[in-house]
């Protein structure tokens, strides 16, 4: 009886002992994301065939398609998650073409951030951002353009569904035209899945960014000052709507 117990008393204690680092490291997982995730290096698991989110991302996004099928719209995805790799390649194709048409580097650079990201800072890296617009409308040339999604633009009942909507699904627009932002220009089309994009936000901006942008080698990085990441940091990544902060 003795030994019994003593035995219980033990396969107990390791039980206890396997299952609440287990505990306590999923818990971890759900906060804590590794620089390289937040900068799009990551080989992260992303779901749905043509939305590449994250699951509970991906989950939410098809909540709300459906919702907005039942209303005529078609939500369909322009863009999702991108890698760094992606990102760096779209930076120094804008990098080349207006460098090539007689740009000094710090204009062209200036002028890419008008729209896109320095690669490492995207929020398209994170698998919780999406650009989006209505399928059903049948557009000529560029899509993610302002005016489209203005009165009497084909994207005009759409932008009318999601301001009225899009909150019930956790989907914020990042980049709002509210006249005192700074940094990225209105983007319409961009949304963020709030619940895991926030976290995220949190845990990138604790990161030393400076140190870690001047480590990259893509066209036109060589031309980052300290004083033009502080801007950028504090301009396009954190002057955005601040229900996303
Ligand atoms: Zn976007």
């Amino acid at each position: 009886m003795q030994r019994r117990s003593f035995l219980e008393k033990s396969i107990f204690t390791g039980l206890a002992l396997t299952v609440l680092p287990n505990v306590a490291l999923s818990q971890k997982r759900d906060w804590e994301y590794s620089i390289l995730e937040l900068m799009g290096k990551a080989d992260i698991e992303l779901f749905g065939k043509g939305i590449n989110l994250r699951e509970a991302a991906h989950n939410a996004f098809l909540k709300m398609k459906k919702a907005a099928y039942s209303d005529g719209i078609d939500i369909k995805i322009v863009s999702s998650y991108r890698s760094f790799d992606r990102q760096a390649a779209i930076f120094e194709r804008k990098y080349i073409s207006y460098t090539d048409k007689g740009m000094e580097p710090l204009a062209a650079i200036d002028k890419i951030i008008e729209y896109s990201t320095i690669p490492g800072t995207s929020r398209h890296h994170w698998g919780t951002d999406i650009d989006i617009i209505d399928g059903y409308r049948k557009v000529d040339g560029d899509v993610l353009v302002p005016s489209k999604f203005e009165a009497g633009g084909p994207f005009e009942d759409f932008k009318k569904w999601m301001d009225e909507n899009s909150k019930k699904f956790d989907f914020y627009l990042v980049y709002t035209d509210e006249p005192k932002r700074k940094g990225f220009k209105y983007e319409p089309w961009h949304y963020s899945y709030a619940p895991l994009s926030i976290p995220m936000l949190t845990e990138f901006r604790g990161k030393n960014i400076p140190i870690l942008l001047k480590e990259e080698d893509f066209l036109g990085s060589e031309h980052f000052t300290t004083g033009f990441i502080r801007d950028y940091i504090r301009n396009n990544i954190l002057d955005i709507n601040p229900e996303l902060l």
